[in-house]
């Protein structure tokens, strides 16, 4: 954590000496901004119609709630998971480079988006006493350098004052998931999950983080975990869905 601030520091230093650039075409920007104004009209929220569980978008005209097909076939133990983003073009971009590309900086605008989950009609105004990250395996984590789900999480409980803690640890080296259908993805997470040891979450309300929602068969698991150890519930937001 000593190198990051350094390198924060760096970057404040960095920022002084050369005007603000897009991250994503190199054009201006303004100070603060990652991305220059359209590169930012490329970056698309999540809107309605989608499914309420898994968030889902539709394309056609559904008025009213719904769950999608996916969901209504399957258990899922998260109370809701939403994604604020679609996850293609210049998100998917950014947050590529933000997990695989060392570009540790750009978890404050992947931040800023998970940050818009919280404005959903699932979440706005509700309570959360923890804020859970979705934990990496530690080879894995090793290998990356850090946990993406981890650093959002850091974010959100400054921005929120809600406290964040890891309560959940990975205990199985799960092959990547990007190439498995639904249940071979189920099968992949079954028990890659665990309570870490003294962690208590009984009559707790969760919110738990990660970058990218896909099937949520991640989520899901995790938050199977937590309500087995007595959570009350366990709300899910990410900044994007695949
Ligand atoms: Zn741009
Ligand atoms: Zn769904």
């Amino acid at each position: 954590m000593i190198a990051l601030r350094k390198f924060e520091l760096f970057e404040a230093a960095a920022s002084l000496l050369y005007p603000p650039v897009c991250t994503v075409c190199g054009g201006n920007t303004r100070v603060g901004e990652y991305l220059c104004a359209r590169c930012e009209t490329k970056a698309l929220r999540i809107v309605a119609p989608f499914c309420q569980q898994c968030s889902e978008p539709f394309e056609g005209a559904i008025t009213g709630t719904f769950t999608c097909a996916n969901c209504a076939h399957r258990t899922i133990y998260f109370d809701a998971a939403i994604a604020a983003y679609r996850g293609r073009g210049v998100v998917r971009q950014i947050i590529h480079d933000f997990k695989y590309g060392r570009q540790i900086h750009l978890r404050h605008l992947v931040a800023r988006w998970l940050c818009a989950a919280l404005d959903d009609d699932r979440l706005r105004g509700r309570e959360f006493d923890l804020i859970v990250p979705v934990p990496l395996h530690p080879t894995r984590q090793r290998e990356r350098g850090f946990n993406q789900a981890s650093l959002l999480a850091e974010l959100l409980s400054a921005r929120t004052a809600i406290r964040r803690k890891p309560v959940l640890k990975r205990i199985r080296y799960t092959t990547t998931q990007t190439a498995l259908d639904r249940a071979e993805r189920m099968e992949n997470l079954h028990n890659a999950f665990r309570l870490r040891k003294n962690a208590n979450v009984r009559g707790l309300r969760v919110l738990l983080i990660d970058d990218v929602l896909t099937t949520g068969s991640t989520l899901s698991e995790c938050a199977r975990v937590l309500k087995r150890a007595g959570a009350t519930s366990v709300h899910a937001a990410t900044a994007a869905r695949a």
